[in-house]
Order: C-alpha cells, then sequence, then structure tokens
C-alpha cells in the first residue's frame, strides 16, 4: 500500500478544445499538448496525436485524417476522443499502475451524454475513480480565488473553441455564459479577411501566427506592419503583401465585439450584491484568448471594471484543476454531480 501511494499516478486533466495539459499528483504539470488527432481513414486506429499529429497537418495523405475531436467545445467524435484521452494518460503514467483517480475539467455547457464519454474514457484508460469540475471553476481555482467565500468573482476563459464566462460565489457558478466564439473564430476571421480583402488564400498555421503576434482589440501604442505570404487567388501563384494591425484589429473585431457583448449580457444578468463584489475586484481573464493584446484594455474600457490578465492564462485550468485534485476533500463542494447511468 505505501508503495502504491509512493507511485500515486492520480491525474488532473484539462481537456481543452485547442490543447490537452495533465497534471500529475506531486509533480505538476507533466503533458502540454495540442489536442489533434491523426487517424487512419478506414481503420481509425490512432496514428498520432498531439504535437506528432500537430506536424503532420497539411502534409498528409488520403488514408490519413487528422481532426481535432473537441473543435466546439464539445465532444465531436466520441471514440477518437476516447482514444486520444487514453493514449495522452498512458503517456504519462506507467503502464503497470494505470492513475487510480482523474480530476477532469469540461466546459460548463456538456450535456450528460458528454460527461459520460470523458468518464468512460477514463474509466476504459483504467481510472477507478472519475471526478468531472466545470472549466470556469477550474480557471478560477487556478489563478488562486477563493471560490468557497461568499464573494462574486466573474472569470473569462478564452479558449480555441469557446469562451466560457462565469460568476462564481460560494463553491459554485452562479450564473453563466458560453458561446462558441473564441480563439479558432478569431483565426478564420483573418484567413477570411485576407481572402476577401486582398483575393490570397493563407494557411490556418498562418493565420494563427498572425493573430497572436499580431492581432489586438485595442489601438497598439505603435502599430506593426507585416509581410503575409499566401495563394493569389486570381493568378494561383504565390504572393506577398504587406498589412498592418490595424487591419487585422478590422478582422478580428466582429469576433471581439461577441465576446465583449457575452461578457455584457451576463453582467446584466448578475444578481445585484454580486454585481458590487465584481465593480470591486473585477474581471478575470484565462485561455489562451486572454492573450490577445489589447483584450483587457478593451473590456476595462467597455466595462468600466477593473480586468487581470491571469498570470500564464495557458495553464490556469489545469492548475486549477490539479489543485482539486491535490486536496480532493476541501474541494469535494465544487466538483460536477453527474448521474451514473
Ligand atoms: P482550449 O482551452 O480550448 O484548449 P487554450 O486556452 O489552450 O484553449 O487557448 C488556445 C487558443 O488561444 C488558441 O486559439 C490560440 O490561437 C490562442 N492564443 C494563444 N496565444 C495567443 C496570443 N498570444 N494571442 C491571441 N491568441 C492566442
Ligand atoms: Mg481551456
Amino acid at each position: 500500500m505505501a508503495l502504491f501511494k509512493m507511485f500515486s499516478n492520480d491525474v488532473a486533466i484539462d481537456l481543452g478544445t485547442a490543447n490537452t495539459l495533465i497534471w500529475m499528483k506531486n509533480k505538476g504539470i507533466v503533458l502540454n499538448e495540442p489536442t489533434i488527432v491523426a487517424f487512419d481513414r478506414t481503420t481509425k486506429n490512432i496514428i498520432a496525436i498531439g504535437h506528432e499529429a500537430n506536424e503532420m497537418l497539411g502534409r498528409t495523405h488520403k488514408e490519413i485524417q487528422i481532426i481535432r475531436p473537441l473543435r466546439d467545445g464539445a465532444i465531436a467524435d466520441f471514440e477518437i476522443t476516447e482514444g486520444m484521452l487514453r493514449a495522452f494518460i498512458r503517456k504519462v503514467t506507467m503502464s503497470w499502475q494505470p492513475a487510480r483517480r482523474v480530476v477532469v475539467c469540461v466546459p460548463s455547457g456538456i450535456t450528460e451524454v458528454e460527461k459520460r464519454a470523458v468518464r468512460d474514457s477514463c474509466e476504459h484508460a483504467g481510472a477507478k475513480e472519475v471526478h468531472l469540475i466545470a472549466e470556469p471553476m477550474a480557471s478560477a481555482i487556478g489563478v488562486g480565488l477563493n471560490v468557497h467565500d461568499p464573494v462574486g468573482n466573474m472569470i473569462v476563459d478564452i479558449g480555441g473553441g469557446t469562451t466560457e464566462i462565469a460568476v462564481i460565489a460560494l463553491s459554485g457558478i452562479v450564473a453563466d455564459e458560453s458561446i462558441r466564439v473564441a480563439g479558432d473564430e478569431m483565426t478564420n476571421a483573418i484567413t477570411q479577411y485576407f481572402r476577401r480583402q486582398h483575393n490570397i488564400l493563407i494557411g490556418d498555421r498562418t493565420s494563427e501566427t498572425i493573430k497572436c503576434s499580431v492581432g489586438s482589440a485595442f489601438p497598439l501604442e505603435e502599430e506593426i506592419e507585416i509581410e503575409v505570404k499566401g495563394r493569389d487567388l486570381v493568378s494561383g501563384i504565390p504572393k506577398m503583401i504587406n498589412v498592418t494591425s490595424v487591419e487585422i484589429r478590422e478582422a478580428l473585431s466582429e469576433a471581439v465585439n461577441e465576446m465583449i457583448d457575452a461578457v455584457m449580457k451576463l453582467l446584466e444578468r448578475t444578481p445585484p450584491e454580486l454585481s458590487a463584489d465584481i465593480f470591486e475586484r473585477g474581471i478575470v481573464l484565462t485561455g489562451g484568448g486572454a492573450l490577445l493584446k489589447g483584450l483587457d484594455e478593451r473590456l476595462r474600457k467597455e466595462t468600466s471594471l477593473p480586468v487581470h490578465v491571469a498570470d500564464e492564462p495557458l495553464t490556469a485550468v489545469v492548475r486549477g484543476t490539479g489543485k482539486v485534485l491535490e486536496n480532493l476533500s476541501d474541494y469535494s463542494s465544487v466538483l460536477l454531480k453527474s448521474s451514473r447511468y
């Protein structure tokens, strides 16, 4: 028994639409890879996951299909998701001793069927005990908020597929909004912008790089100009053009506005006592989308509230889920209750 404890393989998982992170008890973050799977179209066997599958993007032949199984915050393909989750867990645990206890964080709007799929995947990977926690709750814990307090906190988590906004107090989610506008939508908006305004086709990876390097939601102190390479839609040959951060901001504006509207909508629905708390304490931004330049400033201007970007927003959720795993008895009240079969 003592030996078993020493080699405890308990894990906490942030199953994100863009990235999957795993926290191992007493060790911290042991895995951080894109939520991507490459599989054989005919046999459905998984060929590669994570970084390895990501490297294959755009370079496969017709027998191999690459998907992001969680694209819209929900589980698009159960079988593939299960295989991926199992492979990720196996990667960080010792084969002779599977993860016994698993805490997984799931989008707050997830259905019972989807919850069961996540639970089953973990059990098939050898877990004896599976706990689920809502994503905004995990990020709140991850950024160090005391979620048990009778005080309202607002968390905005901008991931790849969804933006999850929640007001948390007394270990529960008081009100929340979830929209399917987040990082992916912003990346797509950039691709569309180049197609429409410049007749040039650019790849998803290029759009994402542009978003992360020059994308913004508020005028920059110094606007940036960059060179973008793609394929001319008319002539079909490679082409290069110069664009500025002002244009990219314009391309992103619709998606940014939708995220801001969702925050506004939740503020309107927040009970007054909690509104007063949020007025004092402000809003915390987490998830990769929180890194968009000027998003905090823009939200500050629109809401007149204090807005903070979490330290290391990309790992907030897994750090919170990890904290729950390490102190399960203190956090039992934040776990999702779900019916078992
Ligand atoms: P998920 O929880 O859905 O897996 P993440 O929290 O890991 O998502 O965030 C991934 C998203 O964050 C991606 O859409 C990525 O493009 C975006 N992102 C990462 N860094 C930046 C950045 N510097 N600026 C804007 N977006 C970013
Ligand atoms: Mg996330």
